[in-house]
């Protein structure tokens, strides 16, 4: 960084600083202040001799603090996430999976499945209710519009029971 580049930039903090002067109605004083020390500090930055360690060091730190930030604030995975995942409730048997939404764990994905041939039921909301069939066979039934609800609330209630 010779005399040139610092007169080169005397010149453009002046325009800058005439052009915010007039346009922004600022300090032209403070602006000029402002843009000197901002310049400093990016010669400082870039003549400053850190020593290659020093960085390679210091990347390892930060990819070892990011790593176990990351370990300890993964979820818990409890033991019902893993192992309850289907049952056989109002008598259907049911599938689902489990989603952590950041306070606790709730059930995605709930289906049921077809008593005769355990294929996954269409489930189609129509005026009278829940309408279940099986794309199959001609098995269809129709069940209450808060069925699956109650399912919902079965499967959470078993998790707490077995604590
Ligand atoms: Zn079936």
């Amino acid at each position: 960084m010779g005399k040139k580049s610092n007169s080169f930039f005397s010149w453009v903090i002046t325009i800058v600083g005439i052009i915010g002067t007039i346009f922004g109605g600022m300090n032209w004083e403070f602006v000029k202040e402002l843009l000197n020390i901002i310049w400093s500090a990016v010669i400082a930055f870039f003549t400053f001799k850190i020593p290659v360690w020093t960085v390679l060091s210091g990347i390892v730190l930060i990819i070892l603090i990011l790593y176990f930030i990351n370990l300890f604030s993964a979820p818990y995975i409890p033991e019902f996430v893993k192992n309850y995942n289907t049952a056989s409730i109002k008598g259907f048997k049911w599938t689902w999976r489990w989603v952590y939404d950041g306070n606790g764990w709730d059930i995605d994905n709930l289906k049921p499945h077809c008593p005769m041939c355990a294929t996954t039921l269409k489930t189609d909301v129509v005026p009278k209710g829940l309408s279940l069939s099986c794309p199959r066979e001609d098995f269809k039934k129709l069940l209450p519009f808060d069925f699956k609800e109650d399912v919902r609330i079965i499967i959470k209630d078993e998790v707490d029971r077995r604590g």
